[in-house]
C-alpha cells in the first residue's frame, strides 16, 4: 500500500451546500413586504406536497415542531405511552416527554437499523398512543409491517422523516401517505432551510396541526393582514408557534428544485464509499433494502471491532489526525442520563441498538465534497484499517 499523506485542509463532515439562487430568493424575499408566513410558505408547501405526493403540508420551524404538533394533534398527554426507538436523536423522544407521555424504546433491525416490527406488539398497553418509527440515515422503516400492527390495534403512526426526504418504500415516497409524517431541513439535512420542518399527512389533521402551529388561533397573519382581511380571530385552543418564514421558505423552494441532483450526488458518494470498502473484513458497507431506495442523508460505516485492535472511539481520532471531521449518529437514547436515570434503562433493552453504537460512524456526505476529497477519506478509512488491524 502507497504511504498515506495527511493533507492540509480540513474536510468538514457535512457542510450545507448553498448556491447563488438561494442567496437571491433570500435577498428578495428580506426586500419584499411580506418576510414571515406567507405566499412563499404556501408556494413551499404546495410544491413540497406536489413533489412527493402528499395529501396536505404545513411548514414548522422544525422537525421536531413537527413532532411535537404531531403528538398533540393526536392528544397524546399525561399517562401515555408511544413506542418509538432508542437509535435515534433526542428530540423524537423530548416531545414526548414535553406532553408528559412515555417514550417506550424498542430495539431496531440489525440491517437497516431502523425500528423492528417484531418488537412492536409486546410493546403495546392500553396506554400506547401512537408508534413513531424513524427512517434512519435515510433508509425508509419496514412501513407495511408497522402499519399492519398499528391498524390491528387502532394506533396512529407518526413518521419521523428528519432524514428521508426524496426516499421511497415500495415505490411510494416517504409523507405521501396519511401518517403525520415530519421532515427536517436543518442545515445538515439533504434539503436545507438553515432549521426548519415539513409536517405531511391526512388533510384533517394537517389542519388541526396548522391552527396548533399559530397560538391555536383560527386565522393566520397573512389572511388577516391582506386587503380586505378582517382583523379578528379567536384562540381555539392552547397552541404553540412554530410557524416557518417566508425567508426559510424562499430557500427551501430553490433547494426543492435541485433535489434529484442532490439525490444523485449523495447516491454516488455513498456508492463510492461502499464500493472502495467492500471486501474489508473490518468494515461493513449500508445495507439498502430492495424495496426502498434511500436519500442517502448518512453514510453509516460499522466497524467489524472483532478484527481491529482499536475501538470506535479511537477510531475517529485516527480520522480527526488525518483532518476528517466525522460524527456519531447518535448516542442512543438509553445511554442520556436524563433517559437513563428516569427510566432505569440498560442497553440490555435495547441490544441491538446498543451493540450498534459501539460501532458506527458517519462520514463526510454532502453535495459540498468533491470527488477527490471522497477518495481521501476512502484512503483514510482503509490507511487506519491497515495500522491497526488484528
Ligand atoms: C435532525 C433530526 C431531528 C430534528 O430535526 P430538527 O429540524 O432539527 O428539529 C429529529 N429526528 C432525527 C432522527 C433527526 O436526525
Amino acid at each position: 500500500m502507497p504511504t498515506f499523506k495527511i493533507r492540509e485542509d480540513y474536510i468538514p463532515f457535512s457542510p450545507p451546500s448553498i448556491g447563488s439562487e438561494e442567496i437571491e430568493a433570500v435577498v428578495e424575499t428580506l426586500k419584499s413586504d411580506w418576510i414571515t408566513t406567507g405566499p412563499k410558505t404556501r408556494k413551499f408547501e404546495e410544491a413540497f406536497a406536489a413533489a412527493y405526493g402528499s395529501p396536505a403540508s404545513l411548514a414548522l420551524n422544525s422537525c421536531t415542531a413537527g413532532l411535537h404538533i404531531s403528538l398533540a394533534t393526536l392528544g397524546v398527554g399525561s399517562g401515555d405511552e408511544v413506542i418509538t426507538v432508542a437509535h435515534t436523536f433526542c428530540s423524537t423522544c423530548n416531545v414526548i416527554e414535553h406532553l408528559h407521555a412515555k417514550p417506550v424504546l424498542i430495539d431496531i433491525e440489525p440491517q437497516t437499523m431502523c425500528m423492528d416490527p417484531k418488537l412492536i406488539e409486546a410493546a403495546i398497553t392500553s396506554k400506547t398512543k401512537a408508534i413513531m418509527p424513524v427512517h434512519y440515515a435515510g433508509h425508509p422503516a419496514d412501513m407495511d409491517a408497522i402499519q399492519a400492527i398499528a391498524d390491528a390495534h387502532g394506533i396512529p403512526v407518526i413518521e419521523d422523516a428528519a432524514h428521508p426526504v426524496g426516499a421511497t418504500y415500495k415505490g411510494r415516497f416517504i409523507g405521501s401517505g396519511p401518517n403525520l409524517t415530519s421532515f427536517s431541513f436543518y442545515a445538515t439535512k439533504n434539503l436545507t432551510t438553515a432549521e426548519g420542518g415539513m409536517l405531511t399527512g391526512d388533510p384533517e389533521l394537517i389542519k388541526i396541526a396548522k391552527e396548533l402551529s399559530l397560538h391555536g388561533m383560527n386565522r393566520d397573519a397573512i389572511t388577516r393582514y391582506q386587503k380586505g382581511g378582517s382583523w379578528k380571530y379567536e384562540v381555539v385552543s392552547a397552541g404553540y408557534k412554530c410557524n416557518m418564514t417566508d425567508i426559510q421558505a424562499a430557500l427551501g423552494l430553490v433547494q426543492l428544485g435541485k433535489m434529484d441532483a442532490i439525490y444523485a450526488r449523495r447516491k454516488h458518494i455513498s456508492d463510492y464509499y461502499s464500493a472502495r470498502f467492500a471486501g474489508c473484513a473490518a468494515l461493513e458497507t449500508p445495507y439498502e433494502s430492495p424495496d426502498v431506495r434511500s436519500s442517502w442523508h448518512l453514510y453509516v460505516l460499522r466497524l467489524n471491532l472483532d478484527e481491529l485492535r482499536i475501538g470506535r472511539d479511537e477510531f475517529i481520532e485516527e480520522l480527526k489526525a488525518r483532518n476528517i471531521g466525522v460524527s456519531v449518529h447518535y448516542i442512543p437514547i438509553h445511554l442520556h442520563p436524563y433517559y437513563r436515570d428516569k427510566y432505569q434503562l440498560t442497553g440490555d433493552t435495547v441490544p441491538v441498538t446498543d451493540a450498534n453504537f459501539y460501532r458506527i460512524i458517519s462520514l463526510p456526505l454532502s453535495t459540498k465534497i468533491s470527488d477527490e476529497e471522497i477518495a481521501y477519506v476512502a484512503d483514510a478509512v482503509l490507511d487506519i484499517v491497515a495500522l491497526n488491524s488484528k
